[in-house]
């Protein structure tokens, strides 16, 4: 099969890869029916994670089921699934409260590399949802979606208690942080502001339901925001970046006793004591626990009530997964789909 390999910083390449076979009896391979380009991808294509050795990439996905290991029972052939970036069993303590990217027996999907024909799935009676009936190819890029921005975002807003009568403020405007912006919506809240100095970005935000913008980041950015809630600060904030600037930005515009929900994955961030002390602030946040959001996600796209496929503004073939890369890592586009051409 066909799939992106990460050799240096800079360097995908779309190569023959070995098609992925059942390993465990609790494995299962799916045919994607589309594949895509996540903001995490470009930490390691921009160096600022190592790469060690040629890297399979991707770990979004969605597609049909094509095989099953012997000991997966609620999981057939032919069905259409989706999953998230850490395979669970859905069954462990921490996975019934609600944590199942944290479950005892987590596997990460990433390296098995989504951005490709095929994928194998451990744990797939605990990880995959599937669709009541094979969705319209219309609902595909909502339902990919689903499998991380969507669910991240829908994390971010949870976890920062974003409902009704609050104003939630989201720092970020890239697929996570505008998804954050339509789960805000979703869960009722009052008043949107997002974050951000692009103009699609703008427009996608308050279609997804943002009543503000705020162009200024870092302390600019604070400013603005209490500035927009009587000098208080927002109830929610949903940090979708993962930097020191954003994270500081989003503690600093919360009001006291109000939350943050951090899902940018932290790189290099590191938190003042003492000011989070006086802060008065929750914190919460981490990798989403997304298989946890998406029954319900996946019923909200199927019943066409949400379209969060609206994030992929680029659609390439995979053999052109490099040019995904470089328009993402450029800022040209959110979110890039590509498609495998396997159907
Ligand atoms: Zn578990």
């Amino acid at each position: 099969m066909r799939g992106a390999v990460l050799y240096a910083p800079g360097d995908v390449r779309v190569q023959e890869r070995d098609d992925p076979k059942i390993g465990e009896p609790t494995d299962a391979i799916i045919r994607l029916s589309a594949s895509c380009v996540c903001g995490s991808d470009l930490w390691p294509y921009r160096g600022i994670e190592a790469v060690d050795g040629p890297s399979p990439m991707g770990h979004e996905y969605a597609g049909i089921v094509e095989e099953v290991g012997g000991e997966v029972t609620t999981i057939r052939p032919g069905q259409f699934v989706v999953g998230s970036f850490f395979a669970s069993d859905n069954t462990c303590e921490i996975c019934q409260a609600g944590y199942q990217s944290s479950c005892v027996q987590r596997v990460g999907v990433g390296t098995e590399g989504a951005q490709a024909e095929r994928l194998r799935v451990p744990l797939a009676d605990g990880t995959l949802v599937a669709t009541p009936d094979i969705p319209a190819d219309d609902l595909i890029p909502g339902l990919l979606a689903a499998s991380d921005v969507l669910g991240t975002g829908w994390f971010g807003a949870v976890a920062a208690e974003a409902g009704p009568g609050k104003t939630v403020a989201v720092v970020g405007d890239g697929a996570v942080g505008l998804l954050g912006v339509l789960a805000a919506s979703q869960l009722g809240a009052e008043r949107i502001i997002a974050v951000s100095r692009h103009e699609p970005r703008q427009r996608l935000a308050r279609e997804y339901g943002a009543t503000d913008i705020v162009e200024e980041r870092g302390d600019d950015g604070v400013a603005k925001i209490k500035e927009l809630t009587d000098g208080l600060g927002a109830h929610s904030v949903i940090e979708a970046v993962g930097t020191q600037e954003s994270m500081l930005q989003a503690i600093r515009s919360t009001r006291p006793g109000g939350h943050v929900g951090f899902v940018g994955v932290a790189h290099d961030v590191e938190l003042p004591g003492e000011e989070l002390f006086f802060s008065h602030v929750h914190l919460h946040g981490g990798p989403a626990p997304v298989r946890r959001f998406l029954p319900e996600l996946m019923d909200l796209i199927g019943n066409r009530r949400i379209d969060p496929g609206k994030v992929f503004d680029l659609e390439l073939p995979l053999e052109e997964a490099a040019e995904g890369y470089r328009a993402m890592d450029e800022r040209r586009a959110i979110k890039v789909l590509l498609r495998t051409g396997s159907g």
